[in-house]
């Protein structure tokens, strides 16, 4: 008998596997279509057991859905633009392009080793041209729908990376990438519109049943809806104030009006006031604080402006004041102030002696003796609120409201926390943004034909200040395609994600040249049945991704408006409690782990040591486990071709009814590991699956010795529902027994619900010699189980009470005679 070769047998079947384009695409879906999708990955150069574990899950579902007779797309790709790219380039003098390729081989390399059954054919590298001249398109496609807009604002910009960020980027105050703390800028940059579908992109996550639960309160959250009201404030120099609240039950308590330093009615108040020139100092202090550190600021100072604002409820005339916590970029940069039932409005109250006006009271109390001691917030009955008093603060919301909006002083509205994506980057190693710039003609967007915008190769690439392509004067001079003048491009390169939006559409039609992809190609394979990828997207990619579809489904492009059917996100690989990372020294490469214990051991350990969805913990121990396991399974499958050395069934001689009670057995379990390894399979519980092929292959064991070449219909089964997990090892066995074709299209196995059965027996239970209770006990109990269960009978035990137990006499099969003194 060979022994169990990994390194031999492992890239011998990968090339197999290609040679005989196993995994490739049918043009058209035959039957039902399963597209199985893997978030694809940045091409650093290595891959990293995070990677392995995403595509380990990626591949045995794929596997699976494959030899369940579906039709399988099941792509790979190169996220590959991107700004670790160009740093390293820059470090070690390599231009980005040749860089990136070279990564790329690497990795190609790397995953070609697990044995990972992607169809190659549709590969995608977002940074080459035949890719980005889409991701161009994809641009022209948002600005002809009045989605992709150029504006100066506040924006987050990364010092360390010399660019600007998305909100969606930056985490805590800080840079998603290099963790830097993120600082502000006033730029002109472009943006994508996703503000216009907010209400759609929070409406579906309805539909999305298939998506873990934290990942849609996780969306939920930054959408951010909420239903409040618009109210005109008039103010006495006739102009007016506009505030958005949530709370017009709280109206008839507004004792004053913040407004955000930038809110251009801050100066106009106050021009030749005696308050002018502390509301510009005031204003000038603020221009240095970052938006983040005034959202969270407890500072309670502000500035009295000298203007007034009249309350449309009650007539009232309230100080307007400036405050670093009212921010310009959400609602309408002012707010209306009621101390008496908000806790930032009562501590800035306080601080600045303003008055405080109670209109909202605990049923329970009808006169207030004491001052308030904080706001007041919940619910409770109307006070000092007109013909408001007395009706409960909820009922009042809704009153007030509507007759606000009836008088026209204000109406209701829907507003989102999420604000539009910043899409333009200062950096080199991405998409061009195809807009041109024209003296006469202004913004004028690159014709389709003349897709793509080249990334020019010689740059002078430092990493620092605005885009590189700046200084490329070949690239920014160019001819305005309107009007034939003298013009400029655009010289910011698209964020990366804008590629990674689309990638899984153009998967579908790969190599399309005349468009993004066919939309009847599309239709074909659209939506993703499976996604698989990390937490850390639940936000960012994803969004942005259901973004894309939907418009593309508003231009007819796409037949669904939600990419993404099911989603599992996988947890992190972690040594020693710590995510694995150079710094903390605790990396296990998985080259090391392919060349020591071959790719199947990677890929079985990495399954069966933790729920996907769960923190994995790298453990040598349960590598050498998995191992030891696959060499078990490599031995008993070998040893039962051999010819005996000795005559079959000698351990137990003659005895037929031994034989056929190991053989109903084994059967049973088999039929009832083909139930629970497909259902297990099928919910993404991997580590029961393969729990229960190793209990299995213990059955088998048992069995070892007896006639197991005669078994080798139920071997086979073994190594079908083993192939998902350890490919390699699998198909050389399969061929070891004779087999011509693959095992990776072999029917997946079914079973027979009345073999799996569990067959039972009834023994007798004798308490020294004499029938004392009968009990029933599965076929193939253990002696102890069924020791166990006699002793739990209420019978039994009422002969044993203060007995001692001796000794029990068991006769498989037949009888349990229980001896006690
Ligand atoms: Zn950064
Ligand atoms: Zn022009």
């Amino acid at each position: 008998m060979t022994n169990y070769q990994p390194s031999e047998l492992e890239p011998r079947w990968q090339k197999e596997w290609e040679k005989e384009k196993l995994f490739f695409t049918a043009e058209k879906p035959e039957g039902k279509k399963y597209y199985n999708l893997v978030m694809f990955p940045y091409p650093s150069g290595k891959i990293h057991m995070g990677h392995v574990r995403n595509y380990a899950i990626g591949d045995v579902i794929a596997r699976f859905k494959r030899m369940q007779g579906l039709s399988l797309l099941h792509p790979i790709g190169w996220d590959a633009f991107g700004m670790p790219t160009e740093n390293a380039a820059i470090k070690s003098q390599v231009h980005p392009a040749d860089w990136t390729e070279k990564c790329i081989e690497q990795m190609r390399v790397q995953l070609k080793r697990l044995g990972l059954s992607y169809d190659w054919n549709r590969e995608v590298n977002t940074s080459r041209e035949d890719y980005y001249k889409w991701t161009q398109w994809m641009f022209l496609l948002m600005y002809q729908r009045g989605l992709a807009y150029r504006k100066k604002s506040r924006v987050n910009w990364c010092p360390s990376c010399e660019t600007v960020l998305a909100n969606e980027q930056v985490i805590n105050d800080r840079c998603w990438r290099c963790d830097s703390t993120v600082e502000e800028k006033e730029l002109e940059q472009w943006f994508f519109k996703i503000t216009e579908y907010a209400g759609r992109l929070l409406a579906d996550i309805e539909k999305l049943s298939g998506w873990p639960e934290p990942v849609k309160i996780m969306q939920r959250n930054w959408i951010g809806k909420s239903e409040g009201i618009e109210i005109k404030f008039k103010l006495k120099n006739q102009s007016e104030l506009l505030i958005y609240t949530t709370r017009p039950d709280t109206l008839f308590g507004v004792t004053y009006m913040v407004l955000a330093p930038e809110h251009p009615l801050a100066i106009e108040l106050t021009k030749g006031t005696p308050q002018e020139k502390a509301v510009l100092k005031y204003i000038e202090k603020v221009k240095h604080e970052s938006t983040h550190e005034r959202a969270i600021s407890a500072a309670k100072d502000g500035v009295f402006t000298g203007g007034f604002a009249i309350n449309p409820a009650n007539g009232d005339e309230v100080p307007i004041w400036i405050a670093d916590y009212v921010l310009m970029e959400y609602g309408t940069g002012a707010v209306m102030a009621v101390p008496a039932h908000d806790q930032r409005d009562f501590e800035f109250a306080k601080h600045n002696s303003l008055p405080i006006k109670e209109v909202i009271r605990p049923s329970n109390l009808e006169h207030r003796t004491q001052e308030l001691k904080e706001a007041f917030v919940d619910e409770g009955i109307m006070v000092n609120s007109a013909q408001f008093d007395g009706m409960k603060s909820t009922e009042a919301l809704e009153k007030i409201g509507d007759w606000l909006a009836e008088n026209n002083l204000g109406a209701w509205k829907t507003n989102y926390k999420l604000r539009d994506w910043l899409v333009s980057r200062q950096r080199y190693w991405g998409a061009p943004i195809p807009i041109i710039y024209c003296d006469k003609c202004g913004m004028v967007p690159v014709p389709e034909k003349d897709l793509p915008v080249k990334l020019p190769r010689n740059v002078e690439l430092t990493g620092k200040g605005a885009s590189p392509l700046v200084k490329v004067e070949e690239f920014v001079k160019t001819i305005c395609p309107k009007c034939g003048g003298a013009a400029r491009r655009e010289t910011d390169t698209m964020d990366t994600f804008n590629c990674s939006s689309w990638y899984y559409f153009r998967y579908c039609d790969p190599k399309n040249e005349a468009k993004p992809f066919d939309p009847e190609k599309v239709k074909k394979w659209m939506p993703v049945d499976q996604y698989i990828g990390g937490i850390e997207h639940a936000i960012l990619h994803l969004l942005y991704s259901r973004f894309f579809t939907k418009v593309l489904y508003d231009a007819g492009w796409s037949a669904v408006d939600e990419p993404f059917t099911n989603l599992l996100t996988q947890g992190m690989v972690v040594k020693d409690g710590a995510k694995m990372s150079k710094s903390k020294g605790n990396v296990v490469d998985p080259d090391y782990i392919i060349e020591k214990y071959g790719a199947d051991t990677a890929r079985l350990f990495i399954l069966f040591a933790s729920p996907p969805e769960r923190e994995l913990e790298w453990s040598d121990q349960g590598v050498e486990g998995c191992y030891r396991f696959l060499g078990r399974v490599w031995r008993l499958v070998l040893e039962s071709l051999e010819p005996a050395s000795e005559p079959r069934g000698s351990k137990n001689p003659g005895n037929r009814d031994v034989q056929s009670s190991v053989s109903g057995k084994l059967q049973r379990k088999l039929h009832q590991t083909i139930k629970s390894v497909t259902a297990d399979i099928d919910k993404f519980s991997f580590n029961t699956a393969i729990a229960k092929l190793m209990e299995l292959t213990n059955v088998f064991y048992e069995f070892k010795g007896s006639d197991l070449g005669s078994l080798k219909l139920e071997v086979g089964c073994l190594l079908k529902m083993l192939s998902p997990f350890a490919p390699h090892m699998s198909e050389e066995l399969w061929h070891q027994m004779g087999q011509q074709e693959s095992i990776c299209s072999q029917p997946w196995p079914v079973y027979d619900p009345e073999l799996a059965k569990e067959s039972e027996l009834t023994i007798p239970v004798q308490v020294n010699g004499k029938l004392r209770d009968t009990i029933l006990v599965s076929a193939d109990a253990t002696e102890s189980e069924i020791k166990e269960k006699a002793l739990a009978s209420e019978k039994v035990k009422s002969y044993l009470a203060g007995k001692e137990l001796v000794k029990s006499i068991f006769i498989p099969n037949k009888l349990l005679n229980l001896v006690i003194k």
